[in-house]
């Protein structure tokens, strides 16, 4: 076995990234003031940075992407209406329910298919006629990435067409968006800037962000026309997000859209390395990843042993999140030799 590593390899999530040098320094000069008066340059800069690159009006500055999807789930939808998502959709599953508890609006959620797209059939069927036994349906979300896959490019136009022909408005849950673009920018021989505006253009509201694979320590912005984000803005006023010094925090958001959305692609081929390093260890079915997030599913025998390989990676300076199915999520925080002390860890476990 390698030594183990005096920081340990976390790769638990995106999440986990401390500021760079290069980071703190430009939060360190952000010229501040009170957001709360609109008066806060760095906050200002920032949204108007993120409306432009994705080719919206207006955009907002909230502290986390669940608030920025309830933010946005809340301006499109009404008391009584209901929002047409996927049953793994973070805005539907890993937020607590917050759309039905804040805003009385009901998610009406669908099975995803193997490619982690809602089935058109399946999104027509669940729009309900206007009629006084239904909610209204008022919104389709979609993510992208979603469980690390990128939604195929014709999908988005498709799924997203449909729902403007159904009257319906159209919300991205775009947390890893750039990761999308990045991985899409690749296969069409574009760049990653432009496949994300493609990608937001489909879209009436698109939320991003950047203390994920972008690697500033806190912040989302939820990205809209200037109506929408006028509503979104009492929202988020409602739900304790109005922040006053907060462009310490937008100065490192821009710092993160300026820097570290091309090197999103390390993340991808540093994901690729981990899963081609595991593919023939016995006991382990491992996915492709497409972007920063691969999944290893114990089968057979090594299914009991799931708590046993998790705490011997751990002991190892290696962390993961998952039952018997891992996650492991590379970032800013991990290179090749993290990967590769990894790799040997999960082998060494299963004397492969
Ligand atoms: C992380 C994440 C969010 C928001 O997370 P916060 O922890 O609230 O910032 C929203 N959607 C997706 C898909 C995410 O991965």
């Amino acid at each position: 076995m390698s030594p183990t590593p005096s920081t340990p390899v976390d790769l638990r999530s995106d999440t986990v990234t401390r500021p760079t040098a290069a980071m703190r320094a430009a939060m360190d000069a952000a010229p501040v003031g009170d957001d709360v008066f609109a008066d806060d340059p760095s906050v200002n800069a920032l949204q108007s940075k993120i409306a432009e690159l994705l080719g919206f009006e207006a955009a907002l500055f909230v502290p986390t992407g669940t608030q920025s999807n309830l933010c946005a789930i809340l301006s499109h939808c009404q008391r009584g209406d209901e929002y047409i998502v996927g049953q793994q959709a973070h805005c539907y599953r890993w937020e607590g329910g917050g759309a039905a508890v804040f805003g009385s609006v009901q998610p009406q959620p669908i099975d995803h298919q193997p490619d982690g797209t809602l089935a058109l059939a399946a999104i027509e069927a669940a729009i309900k006629p206007d009629d006084a036994h239904f909610a209204r349906t008022r919104l389709l979300a979609l993510e992208n990435t979603i469980g690390g896959k990128v939604l195929p490019f014709d999908y988005v136009a498709q799924a997203t067409q449909l729902a403007r022909d159904r009257g319906l408005s159209r919300h991205l849950d775009g947390a890893r968006l750039f990761n999308a673009a990045v991985a899409q920018a690749a296969e069409r021989g574009t760049d990653a800037r432009s496949e994300a505006r493609r990608i937001a253009e489909c879209f009436d509201s698109v939320s991003v962000c950047f203390s994920k694979g972008l690697g500033a320590p806190v912040g989302s912005a939820l990205c809209g026309s200037r109506e929408l984000i006028v509503r979104a803005h009492r929202i988020r006023k409602m739900a304790g997000g109005g922040m006053r010094q907060s462009g310490l925090l937008a100065a490192a958001a821009s710092h993160a859209l300026e820097h570290h959305i091309d090197r999103l692609a390390n993340d991808h081929a540093l994901a690729r390395r981990l899963a081609d390093a595991l593919r023939d260890v016995p006991g382990l079915s491992v996915e492709t990843p497409q972007t920063n997030l691969l999944f290893v599913d114990l089968v057979g025998d090594a299914r009991s042993r799931s708590t046993e390989l998790l705490a011997h990676l751990k002991r190892e300076g290696v962390l993961a999140t998952g039952l018997y199915r891992l996650r492991f999520a590379t970032h800013l925080d991990v290179d090749t030799d993290g990967i590769d002390h990894a790799a040997r860890a999960i082998r060494s476990f299963f004397n492969a």
